[in-house]
């Protein structure tokens, strides 16, 4: 037997290795597997090049519990390592990478996965680590090197009968969690579903079913308990894969979701390699925290599943998987952003996104407009986003307004502009965010010849603010709002059936009677069908509010304020209310009909609400 001092540089590393990353130890699995993994495709390239003769024979990566002897094994049938590899390798290459890895870890603690820390995470866990080797070349002996976490080795011959690695870790006290069953099966499935090579652990037991009809019996059988899928249909070629294969593979990814509504296959080898599938899922009207994250993969090992570095935030409300070995692993978070790979990368993701919703788009619109209300944040969010996705999505992005029609943003252009246009050559996009509340006012608007767009999702208002800036010439008011009627050209507005005076004596009527801060009263010729008394919003403030709302801000002490606009054709304007007797009994009624108005605005509550209900008994009596 050989002793051996690893080469410590600057201070004992073990210690570091072991407490560091300690809510994280158990990557150490997926660092040890994956070496596995390596070593079984190193040997089966060797073999295809006609370097190894003969059979492989089997290749399965065994993962072996023992409870009583408190050990974890990683058993592959790879290339294996002579004993002068074990010393280059293992004292050499695999310290050196692991210290440099320690050394940039402490600087930024927010290594993306943790990756590449390597065969020494095995230290994290165990007090002591043995390796077992046995080299593809048939003259070279086998080996067994030993390390109980001091920087000092043993090493020996040993015997092996078939060619491979053991790596044999002695589970440390503190570190017993990692002898339990279940938490090892769970980490395997968390990080080994997609190797490429079968991954065993130990055997589970299946029930089989017999016979036909009434002699149908089932028996207990033993199977093997493979853990992964070695080939995970986003590695299978796009054009061999049914629609069918895609939804299945949705829930093998995120079992208790609805059906995704379509998919992307992403297969790309130059400038960088990355393969993949994201899925849109039904998205309701929310942007609900996800709870199905995308999954980021390096050659089928799973890596995490928070991506926001590597796709534009607006993407990570898809669902899916990316995997690619260009994406740098061991660096840091903030460093990754800047990574030319990972630019490349994101703009490729959000293209072929576009493009993707744009052939949709092009090949079914019907399906499409079915599909918008689930799309439609998504694709808004991204506009918002995304200057790149909103020069693509500018094609495809649906307006809808309340009748349900859908129109690309030239299509409505071309309907409204012809009648929706100001006085200052705006074209005045009118909507709704609520279709009940403000169903007089969309009455109205249709009655004057008006479309109004319907808009409803959360991220509405920035949205609306995003089209004003970005389509020029456009403006988008509510249909409640005290701008509306600039739409009608002065010389379009109607005479009132009052005399100056008489409009004179119904004003001050109604100033008497309106009189919360911040609210106007204004007289208007409108059509005797209209109401008698409608209340609109000033946009300008409304929209303050809703922007400061959404930053979190409240307005103080800002009052709801609003504009009482009386219809001085209306009947019970021009007829009624001028004719009545008695100051009182004209203010009442005044008051009554403001009062309608807000009823008809869902502002009337309480006792308001009570004692308008009382008036209206009365005067119906
Ligand atoms: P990395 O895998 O990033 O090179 P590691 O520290 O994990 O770094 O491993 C160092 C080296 O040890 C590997 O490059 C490989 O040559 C060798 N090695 C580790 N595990 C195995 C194994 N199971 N079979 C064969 N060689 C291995």
């Amino acid at each position: 037997m050989e002793k051996g001092h690893i080469s410590v540089q600057t201070e004992n590393i073990f210690p570091i290795i072991k407490k560091f990353l300690y809510s994280d130890q158990e990557i150490f699995l997926r660092e040890l597997v994956a070496n596995a993994t390596d070593a079984t495709s190193k040997l089966k390239t060797l073999s295809s090049r006609g370097e190894i003769d003969g059979d492989l024979g089997e290749l399965t990566i065994d993962i072996i519990l023992d409870k009583d002897a408190k050990t974890l094994t990683i058993r592959d049938r790879g290339i294996g390592m002579s004993e002068a590899e074990v010393k280059k390798y293992l004292n050499q290459v695999a310290f050196s990478s692991a210290e440099s890895f320690l050394k940039k870890y402490k600087d930024d603690a927010s290594i993306i996965g943790h990756f590449g820390l390597g065969f020494y995470s095995a230290f994290m866990v165990a007090d002591k680590v043995e390796v077992v080797t046995k080299s593809y070349k048939k003259s070279v002996k086998p080996v067994r090197w030993v390390c109980d976490g001091n920087p000092e080795y043993e090493i020996e011959n040993t015997k092996k009968e078939f060619r491979g690695t053991d790596v044999i870790l002695h589970i440390s006290k503190d570190s017993e969690e990692f002898l339990d069953k279940n938490r090892i099966e769970n980490l395997l499935k968390k990080y080994c579903k997609f190797l490429p090579f079968p991954i065993r652990f130990g055997t589970r037991t299946e029930t089989e079913w017999e016979g036909e009809g009434e002699d149908r019996k089932s028996k207990e059988i033993e199977v093997e308990n493979i853990i992964n899928d070695v080939a995970p249909l986003w590695k299978n070629s796009p054009t061999n894969i049914e629609d069918e294969e895609y939804k299945k593979f949705y829930k093998v990814l995120y079992p208790y979701s609805a059906d995704p509504l379509f998919w992307i296959h992403l297969n790309i080898d130059y400038p960088f390699n990355l393969t993949g599938i994201l899925y849109f899922p039904k998205l309701n009207n929310s942007l609900e925290v996800q709870k199905n994250k995308i999954q980021l993969y390096s050659n089928q090992v799973y890596v995490t599943d928070d991506v926001k570095e590597i796709v534009p935030e607006f993407l990570t409300l898809l669902h899916g998987v990316i995997d690619s070995p260009d994406i740098p692993l061991n660096v840091s978070r903030s460093y990754l952003q800047s990574d030319s790979n990972v630019k490349k990368i994101t703009s490729y993701i959000t293209k072929k996104v576009a493009e993707k919703l744009n052939s949709l788009f092009k090949d079914d619109r019907k399906e499409f407009e079915a599909k918008w209300n689930e799309i439609s944040v998504f694709v808004k969010y991204g506009m918002i986003s995304e200057e790149k996705f909103y020069d693509r999505a500018e094609k495809f992005a649906l307006l809808k307004n309340v009748n349900d029609e859908y129109f690309t943003f030239e299509e409505y252009n071309d309907k409204i502009k012809a009648n929706q246009t100001d006085k200052d050559g705006k074209v005045i996009h009118l909507y709704t965010n609520n279709k009940d509340e403000h169903y007089s006012y969309i009455n109205s608007a249709k009655e004057a010849g008006y479309d109004v767009l319907e808009f409803d999702t959360v991220i509405d208002n920035h949205f609306i603010q995003q089209l004003e800036y970005k389509l020029k010439d456009v403006s988008f008011v509510r249909v409640d709002a005290d701008t509306v009627d600039n739409l009608v050209r002065t010389d379009e507005v109607k005479e009132s059936v009052l005399s100056d005076k008489e409009q004179e004596k119904v004003k001050g009527i109604f100033e008497k009677v309106v009189n919360e801060k911040g609210s106007t009263i204004e007289l208007k010729a409108l059509s005797p069908n209209d109401h008698p008394v409608v209340l609109t919003k000033p946009e300008f403030m409304r929209r303050m509010k809703e922007m400061q709302q959404l930053q979190g801000m409240g307005m103080g002490d800002f009052p709801d304020s609003y504009n009482v606009v009386v219809n001085t054709n209306h009947p019970l304007v021009a007829e009624k209310l001028i004719k009545m007797k008695g100051e009182d009994k004209r203010e009442q009624f005044a008051d009554y009909l403001r009062k309608l108005a807000m009823l008809n605005q869902n502002m009337l509550k309480g006792e308001d609400l009570s004692k308008f209900i009382e008036k209206s008994l009365e005067y119906a009596g």
